[in-house]
């Protein structure tokens, strides 16, 4: 395990945030076994590779790439494959259980994983990234299968990586259908239409169902809102466009470099046009430009962390100044954040079900390629806004369920034992992550359960 980063007397540490949200659900589900949440909170399996490159520059620099089982009781691993200098081996086990909990809120039937390689893809060439890729998959041999571990795009990587990925694999075990490896890939090798926007998609598909729901007093749609996008990636930036085209106006956006902000709205197509010539979303001509941390504490509906993790934490939590926030990014928010927003009266729409439209594809994209067919985008789309709007559903109605019952209770009787505290800790209101938290880990203790412990 790396040094825990701290900040403000804050644990960043991913691996152990992601630890918490499984505890602090487990408290609201007294029937499971304590060396369950255990198991359930453990990572199953971490691989750890250092493989050598020959760099187009003409030296040759040393690489360390990571694969994180987290779960498999719901079905085979499935998880992204990030490219970037801070990837770590507890960001890589968070992000693998982030995975299995996503997938039991949505319902499909994968467990968690999540793999890593510790590289800039800014400072690489294309070249650079090809045999990076193609090492990593080479030295992981076995730990990745069809129906094993599949992999996906993250942070860093897209279709093209997935499309590398496949080929090694195909490489490494001629002869059988080894589509189903990897998910995310160009639409010509398998990949499902739908698949590139499938997260912001399945976000907005989320985010809109709140909004009926009533999450935001006085606002029961996109159509209006104001929305601040943090991270203009592919999930992000795609975002930016959807809600913007789904009536939002969307006031300030960013990127690695910067952000850019216009109260009376951007232009996000002239965005996306300037991010295509200048890598970047700063320096857009009759826009205000805007730091990231500057960003994050702007006045708007929406607020949408879409970068990286840890980004709503402690030391600026209370400075908040969004209506609510819908997570693309996974683990975007501490858990001392998530705290202050829900004194605060702030929803949090939480990653494990905002960002959930990405795996849900990915799976769309599995079937396909196992049963060798071919689907329609109108298809998937219906498919993804079934899923999603289920999901929703579920995860506001266990939070009212939680907190009828708790209200029901005298102040006295909200206690739950905790391990070496017998009945020490009271049981506080469920936000929307302890919700989605306690759908997810009910689902996967009890297909846990009915397998049995092994042997
Ligand atoms: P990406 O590499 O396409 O984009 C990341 C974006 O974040 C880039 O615009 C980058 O410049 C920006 N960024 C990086 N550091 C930043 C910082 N400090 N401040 C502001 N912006 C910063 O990656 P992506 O696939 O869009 O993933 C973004 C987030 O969404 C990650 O947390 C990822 O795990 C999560 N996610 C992605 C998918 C998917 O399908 N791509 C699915 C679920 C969750």
């Amino acid at each position: 395990m790396q040094d825990p980063p701290f900040t403000a007397g804050e644990d960043l540490n991913p691996y152990r945030i992601a630890q918490q949200q499984v505890d602090q659900a487990a408290r609201y589900l007294p029937h499971l076994r304590r060396g369950l949440v255990d198991f359930l909170k453990q990572t199953a399996r971490i691989v750890t590779v250092d493989f050598p490159i020959e760099t187009d520059d003409g030296s040759i620099r040393m690489f360390t790439g990571y694969r994180a089982l987290h779960s498999r009781v719901r079905g085979p691993g499935k998880g992204g494959l990030r490219f970037h200098p801070d990837v770590t081996e507890d960001e890589v086990r968070a992000l693998a259980s982030w995975m299995t909990w996503k997938c039991a809120v949505v319902n499909v039937p994968f467990g968690g994983a999540k793999g890593g390689v510790a590289c800039d893809p800014r400072q690489l060439t294309t070249n650079d990234l090809r045999r990076i890729t193609r090492r990593y998959i080479a030295e992981l041999e076995d730990c990745i299968g069809p129906n094993t571990d599949i992999l996906a795009p993250d942070v860093g990587t897209d279709a093209e990586t997935m499309a590398w990925i496949y080929d090694t694999y195909e490489m490494m075990h001629p002869g059988r259908n080894n589509l189903p490896v990897v998910t995310g890939k160009p639409l010509d090798l398998g990949g499902a239409p739908g698949r590139r926007e499938a997260t912001a998609l399945g976000c907005l598909f989320a985010a809109s169902r709140a909004l009926q729901r009533g999450i935001l007093p006085g606002r029961d749609s996109l159509k209006g809102a104001t929305v601040v996008v943090q991270g203009f990636g592919n999930a992000g930036g795609i975002a930016a466009q959807l809600f913007a085209e789904a009536g939002a106006r969307i006031i300030a956006v960013s990127d690695s470099e910067g952000g850019i902000t216009d109260r009376c709205g951007l232009d996000i197509p002239l965005v996306v046009a300037h991010k295509e010539k200048t890598r970047s979303v700063t320096g857009l001509p009759g826009c205000e430009p805007i730091g990231n941390a500057e960003l994050l504490l702007l006045p708007c509906d929406i607020l949408i962390p879409a970068a990286l993790e840890n980004q709503i934490r402690a030391d600026n939590a209370a400075k908040v100044q969004a209506r609510c926030i819908v997570e693309v990014a996974n683990g975007p928010t501490t858990p001392t954040a998530d705290r202050i927003l829900f004194e605060r009266g702030i929803p949090v729409l939480p990653d494990i079900l905002a960002n959930a439209g990405g795996v849900t594809v990915s799976y769309y994209e599995w079937v396909q390629n196992v049963k060798m067919e071919e689907w329609e985008l109108e298809e998937i789309h219906a498919k993804l806004q079934k899923k999603m709007e289920h999901a929703a559903d579920a995860v506001l109605d266990k939070q009212e369920e939680l907190n009828r019952s708790l209200d029901g209770l005298v102040p006295a009787s909200r206690r739950v034992e905790e391990p070496g505290e017998p009945g020490s800790q009271p049981l506080p209101r469920a936000d929307l992550r302890t919700a989605a938290y306690v759908v997810a880990l009910d689902r996967v203790a009890q297909t846990a359960t009915e397998r049995g412990v092994w042997p």
